[in-house]
């Protein structure tokens, strides 16, 4: 391991964790209530490590062929400063056949979108006697390259997902479209905590959706005042190679 990888990392995380403090402070949250996912899917597995190893605990990943390598090697191995292990989060598309591979290794899956997927992590959830938090995906940018259920879609979605006891739907996802300004994301992120909000009022899961896993490299400082609860932080964070 290089030290000038740790060294680039470090400062890397230290001026995210500044800004992100900043953020929660212009908007009178605590610093608690928000997690950071650190996307390693531009970086190399050497990178990948070093955040861990700096104390990055929640890794996220959007394809498991990709996130392979980097999930055998982190996932079993103690992290930096206190030791503690790599929570994953599935963040990307997911495909039916692909959910064998990732229930038991990811922790979190931030990109249920159809009940096909749904009923296939539920069902192996099951097998394994687990339990998955779940975010639904949804597209309030209504772009159509963006995966994602329509906003409409969404109680019909959640009522269907009541039958299924091996999921816990703990919040809601989206993302922001890429070429745009940062404040020009602020409606995308407040749309979706109010879906949220409005979902819990009408109390169509038994259990209230905490969670809103909202805000990339461009856009985080926006999604933190809007409430986000966990920002998914790529290039900033870990960079982008190759
Ligand atoms: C790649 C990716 C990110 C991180 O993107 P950056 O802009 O590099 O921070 C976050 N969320 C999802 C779903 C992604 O696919």
């Amino acid at each position: 391991m290089t030290t000038t990888i740790k060294e680039a990392l470090q400062v890397r995380i230290e001026e995210v964790e500044r800004r992100v403090v900043a953020a929660c402070e212009l908007s009178g949250r605590s610093r608690e209530e928000l997690n950071i996912i650190a996307v390693t899917k531009y970086v190399s597995l050497e990178t990948a490590q070093a955040a861990h190893q700096l104390g990055l605990r929640h890794l996220g990943e959007n394809r498991w062929q990709d996130a392979k390598e980097k999930w055998e090697a982190i996932s079993g191995s103690a992290m930096g400063e206190d030791g503690g292990q790599a929570v994953w989060h599935f963040i990307g598309s997911l495909q039916t056949n692909k959910v064998k591979d990732v229930i038991g290794k990811f922790t979190y899956i931030h990109s249920l979108d159809r009940l096909s997927l749904a009923q296939a992590i539920d069902k192996r959830a099951s097998q394994l006697g687990l339990t998955v938090p779940c975010f639904v995906q949804v597209n309030v940018s209504g772009e159509q390259s963006k995966h994602g259920l329509d906003p409409e879609q969404l109680p019909a979605f959640l009522e269907e997902l009541k039958e299924l006891s091996s999921l816990r739907i703990i919040g809601l996802m989206t993302m922001a479209p890429y070429e745009t300004e940062a404040e020009e994301t602020r409606p995308i992120f407040r749309s979706l905590r109010k879906l949220r909000d409005e979902m819990n009022e009408r109390a169509i899961l038994p259990e209230s959706m905490t969670e809103l896993s909202m805000g990339m490299s461009g856009d985080f400082e926006v999604a933190i005042e809007e409430g986000a609860t966990w920002i998914r932080l790529g290039t900033i964070l870990v960079g982008k190679e190759g």
